[in-house]
């Protein structure tokens, strides 16, 4: 019956896959909420009841099977609650299914022993593959002494004890190398996706996100009949920053200028650097007005901060804004961003630091804006 081990097998790679799949963005081992360890708890109990089910038996009373694992698994990810509760189940199910026994004593004991030797080996200070090593060196200990004590046999407990030893030393060495691997996947798709969507030098969202944001956006708004408001801003004279001050000054002037639109725009604004200098703000449900309002706001801001660019040197610079609405200025939505680009162009023609607002196939300066306010 050794081919109930490999189910044993299946049935933890089945789990894990599962558990990664529903917990990849949760941080569990630091989740201190009662509700989740119990379910860590319940679950583990569950797997190990499953594992117990495809058990081999060795004798009619001694079973062979990777119960351990889940007990192990439960105090190195959720701690002493889920431990307690996973061994509970384990041990209560053993009695209840296969009867009260010799065997079945001796395995609640192991499965005691197990949760307590678990816990006193996660306080030790130590990485958590050498935690892992120890659990199932404690695991091998235990359960060779209850063979011993149980089987009689001599061939049947050499048997035994070879199938137990090397089942679940290449059992937990390949969970170990499955977990990390998928560990690891996780990881390099949060980046990718991070990388596909984040300008790497501002931490704003990057052109490809821009757009995304824009076409959702676009579309929603046209359903429920929502003005936006889109703000496009471009430093002056920033290749001079360059020239003067080199390309790592112009950088830090990037970076915060970022923090102070961050800072002066609304949590749910969506803000993105479109490319060198160039940033820009969708203002969700925000009329023409108040996308003037807060375009002046940061028009201000930006000319009266200092931006410190090394120790010594602190210098000044100015932006010019372009902003359109729909449906205020426009009624074509998806031209908003073109809208906005021939404010912006015709803030830098009327002598730069300025906004401007395209209203209607014309461009209105802030004076005109202010009467028609
Ligand atoms: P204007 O007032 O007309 O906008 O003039 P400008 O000098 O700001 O505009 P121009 O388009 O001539 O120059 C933009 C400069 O921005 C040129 C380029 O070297 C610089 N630039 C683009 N991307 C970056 C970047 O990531 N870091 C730095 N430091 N400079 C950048
Ligand atoms: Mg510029
Ligand atoms: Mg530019």
């Amino acid at each position: 019956m050794i081919f109930n081990l490999f189910i044993n097998l299946c049935v933890l790679i089945t789990f894990i896959s599962i558990a990664h799949f529903y917990f990849r963005d949760k941080d569990v081992r630091q989740n201190k909420s009662v509700l989740i360890k119990i379910i860590n708890g319940v679950c583990s109990g569950s797997l190990g009841i499953l594992l117990m089910v495809f058990s081999m038996h060795i004798t009619p009373t001694v079973l062979i099977d990777f119960r351990v694992i889940p007990i192990i698994l439960s105090s190195l990810y959720g701690g002493l609650l889920p431990t307690i509760i996973a061994s509970l189940i384990t041990g209560n199910f053993r009695i209840l299914y296969f009867g009260i026994s010799r065997g079945s004593v001796f395995a609640v004991i192991v499965i005691l022993l197990m949760a307590i030797g678990c816990t006193v080996i996660n306080l030790i200070k130590t990485q958590r593959k050498n935690k892992l090593v120890y659990n199932i060196i404690f695991a091998i200990i235990l359960n060779s002494i209850k063979m011993i004590i149980l089987i009689n046999n001599p061939k049947l407990l050499a048997e035994g004890l070879i199938v137990y030893c090397f089942g679940l030393l290449f059992v937990s060495y390949f969970m170990f190398k499955f977990t990390e691997y998928l560990s690891e996947s996780v990881k390099l798709h949060k980046r990718l996706e991070n990388q596909a969507t984040v300008d790497f030098l501002t931490g704003l969202n990057n052109v490809r996100e821009f757009n995304t944001s824009l076409n959702n956006i676009e579309q929603q708004a046209i359903r429920k009949g929502e003005s936006i408001s889109m703000i496009y801003l471009d430093i002056d004279y920033f290749k001079k920053i360059n020239d003067v001050y080199g390309h790592i000054a112009g950088d830090i002037v990037l970076k915060k200028l970022a923090d102070i639109l961050t800072n002066t725009c609304r949590s749910f604004d969506i803000i993105s650097r479109n490319g060198g200098e160039e940033f820009s703000v969708i203002l969700l449900d925000c009329s023409s007005i108040y996308a003037f309002t807060i375009a002046e706001r940061l028009r201000k801001k930006v000319e009266g901060n200092q931006f410190n660019i090394s120790n010594e040197v602190s210098i000044h610079i100015t932006i010019s804004i372009g902003v359109a609405t729909y449906p205020d200025t426009t009624d074509n939505v998806n031209k908003l961003t073109n809208y906005a680009d021939i404010a912006l162009y015709e803030a830098k023609r009327n002598g730069r630091n300025k906004v401007v607002v395209y209203n209607n196939n014309k461009v209105m300066p802030k004076f005109q804006l202010e009467q028609f306010l």
